[in-house]
C-alpha cells in the first residue's frame, strides 16, 4: 500500500533546465528592473535558484504582475500620446511584494 500524499502536493522545486544536474528550489531574490532610466529593485521577490548552476527562474506571474503595475505601456510599437485611463484595471489589495 502506498501512501499518495505527494500527488496533492504543488511542484516544490524542478529540474534545472540548465545543468540538468541541480534542482530549482523556490526562494525570494532581490528583482532587478529598468523602468525608463530608473533602476527598479523589488525585495522578496519570488524565484527558483538551482543549487548546483545557480540558474536564476523568476516567477512568471510575478514578472509579468510586476510589468503590469510598473509599465502599463507595455507591449506599445510605438510612442503615441497617452491614453486617459478613466477606469483604473488594477484592483489588488493585496500586494505581498510591496512591503
Ligand atoms: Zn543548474
Amino acid at each position: 500500500m502506498n501512501d499518495m500524499n505527494d500527488n496533492h502536493l504543488p511542484p516544490q522545486s524542478f529540474p534545472c533546465k540548465e545543468c540538468q544536474a541541480g534542482v530549482l528550489r523556490p526562494t525570494y531574490v532581490t528583482y532587478f528592473t529598468w523602468l525608463d532610466e530608473e533602476l527598479i529593485t523589488v525585495p522578496n521577490f519570488p524565484a527558483w535558484v538551482c543549487d548546483v548552476c545557480g540558474r536564476r527562474e523568476y516567477d512568471e506571474r510575478a514578472v509579468s504582475w510586476l510589468a503590469t503595475l510598473l509599465n502599463p505601456e507595455t507591449g506599445r510599437p510605438t510612442r503615441r500620446p497617452p491614453r486617459p485611463h478613466p477606469q483604473a484595471t488594477k484592483r489588488d489589495s493585496s500586494h505581498p511584494l510591496t512591503k
